[in-house]
């Protein structure tokens, strides 16, 4: 990776989003894991490699370590909120209530779990969470208007 040009590096990632700036930083990442010695369970480590955050360094953990994290994504972040798992404005605050439901040797697989169901069947938008059981007794009433407004 690192002995390519940034400009090969973004054709061959060109079907995915930010090709630009993520070529970028992947090549800076090349270069800083050569120097750090490659991937390790570090988090410090793994989110000062270029392109890399907390969710990122959060999944290699969970599953290429399998060490407990419990990465939260827009998605998660999005359903914690639907079904009442968390008021949290954002993905920081997502992630420590949900730590808080299960315990750590569940996360990973909680985290996996509620990606792929959202995945599956959750529309992030021009949805009607009065039209499953799950959101339609777990949601307040509140998001339940707040979502119908937006349709
Ligand atoms: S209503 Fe059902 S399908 Fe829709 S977001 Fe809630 S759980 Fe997912």
């Amino acid at each position: 990776m690192l002995s390519l040009k940034t400009e090969k590096i973004k054709k061959i990632i060109s079907q995915i989003g930010l090709s630009q700036t993520k070529s970028k930083n992947l090549k800076k990442m090349a270069h800083q894991l050569i120097k750090g010695g490659g991937v390790k369970p570090d988090w410090n480590y793994l989110e000062s490699l270029a392109g890399v955050g907390h969710k990122t360094a959060s999944v290699v953990m969970a599953q290429w370590y399998g060490i407990p994290a419990f990465p939260v994504d827009t998605h998660i972040h999005r359903l914690a909120s639907r079904w009442g798992l968390s008021k949290a404005k954002n993905v920081e605050m997502t992630e420590k209530d949900l730590k808080k439901l299960w315990p750590k040797q569940l996360w990973n697989k909680r985290h996996l779990q509620i990606i792929f169901f959202g995945r599956e069947y959750c529309p992030a938008r021009n949805h009607n969470l009065l039209e499953c059981p799950i959101c339609s007794w777990a949601s307040t009433k509140k998001r339940i208007l707040q979502e119908s407004n937006k349709m």
